[in-house]
């Protein structure tokens, strides 16, 4: 990017509408933001599925990690430990049902992490067409080649197995949960063509875990199944903290500690950080009930009144809520109208999904009360369908 062209792009950005700000928000509850201006909203779109962000018990473990320092002062290799960062490793390898886990400071970094590393020059890596971005750069950064197959299709997955020659490894990756139409990855087909076809699966539950499976263990135990050679997940949504882990064999978490370089070469997340996410890990163990069975319940609500009020609710088995609206400019509107009225939810569009399925993307959480589910239905009820 010539520094003189910037301009002119960011003006077309601009012209086409897609110019975008931070929120200057703030999170009083799990479920409510207050802006700089005093105005409040009920928040849609964030990824804090169970209000693990807000809970009593998880902020006192934040306030007494601190005692072991604000940051972590180095990678994990050198200085940069506490010993709850292993004990979260191993309780997140048991939670995953793997033997081991590494931690990395976001997810995305997991991902680049990962697929870095394995990614080698003879390898291929098929990625699913709907992958998150993180996945998407990871193969970028790996030298593997990689093969992009239709959404979720295993017939067409199967057939570039077969037609596609390989001297290295095969890796097939794919997000758990994907985070725009809320769909679920068929995660048994996968299994069956990893082992017809001898590759090594990758799946990345950022969206799945604490929201699928009855203890909200994520895709594998959705669908009770085992094999996922490698579980990538995040401490940045469900677990309310930041970071993300790698679960798999040791081998291979002992591969990404000595080789992959996002590990190796990034200070650790802080005390802070990694006893907060260890904090809600074990309180999502211990009451699986009292958040995924809240989490499941507002769900069903908030797609049941969205339904009665004649929105058109897209099917899914996740609080990911997409309601397609297809043009754009109707979309934003839309979403216009609901945050001036307080409710904060996503219009998504081109790019992020394709040309003619602009939609509103709003996502239940276990906090959310039922007074604020049913005032958002009330003003989404207000506004729809926009003339
Ligand atoms: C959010 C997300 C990530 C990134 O996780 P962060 O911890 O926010 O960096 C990675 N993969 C998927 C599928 C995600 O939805």
């Amino acid at each position: 990017m010539k520094l003189e062209n910037m301009g002119k792009v960011l003006d077309e950005i601009r012209e086409g509408g897609r110019f975008r700000k931070v929120q200057d928000l703030r999170m009083v509850t799990a479920s409510k933001g207050v802006r700089r201006d005093g105005s409040e909203c009920i928040v849609f779109n964030s990824n804090d599925y169970l209000g693990m962000t807000h809970e009593q018990e998880v902020q006192e473990a934040a306030r007494d990690a601190v005692r072991w320092g604000t940051g972590s002062g180095g990678a994990r290799l050198t200085s940069g430990a506490v010993f709850e960062l292993s004990d979260l490793e191993k309780e997140l390898a048991s939670f995953k049902h793997a033997e081991d886990a590494v931690i990395f400071n976001t997810g995305y970094m997991t991902n680049l992490g990962v697929l870095y590393a394995l990614g080698g020059k003879d390898d291929i890596i098929f990625s699913d067409a709907l992958n998150h971005a993180s996945i998407v750069d990871g193969c970028r950064i790996s030298r593997a080649r990689t093969v992009i197959y239709p959404h979720s299709d295993m017939a067409a997955l199967e057939e570039l197995l077969k037609n596609t020659p390989v001297s290295g490894q095969r890796f097939i990756v794919t997000d758990g949960v994907f985070s725009m139409d809320g769909d679920i990855a068929p995660v048994p087909d996968l299994i069956r063509l990893k082992e017809k076809y001898n590759a090594c699966l990758i799946v990345d539950d950022a969206h799945g875990v604490g929201v699928i499976g009855e203890t909200g263990r994520g895709s594998a135990e959705h669908f009770h199944v085992s094999g996922i050679d490698i579980q990538v997940g995040t401490l940045s949504k469900a677990l309310g903290a930041e970071g993300g882990y790698a679960a798999a064999s040791r081998e291979i978490c002992d591969y990404l500690r000595n080789v992959s370089r996002p590990f190796i070469f990034s200070t650790s997340i802080s005390a802070v950080t990694g006893m907060t996410a260890l904090a809600a890990l074990r309180l999502l163990e211990r009451e699986p009930e009292r958040f995924v069975g809240r989490l499941m319940e507002n769900t069903r609500y908030m797609k049941e009144k969205l339904a009665e009020a004649g929105i058109p609710v897209e099917p899914s088995d996740t609080p990911i809520i997409p309601i397609i609206l297809s043009e754009e400019e109707k979309t934003l509107a839309y979403a216009s109208r609901c945050i001036e009225e307080g409710i904060l939810l996503s219009a998504i569009r081109p790019p992020t999904v394709p040309a003619g399925t602009s939609r509103i993307r709003l996502t239940v959480t276990a906090a959310h009360t039922k007074e604020e589910l049913d005032r958002a239905v009330a003003v989404m009820k207000a506004h729809f369908p926009l003339p």
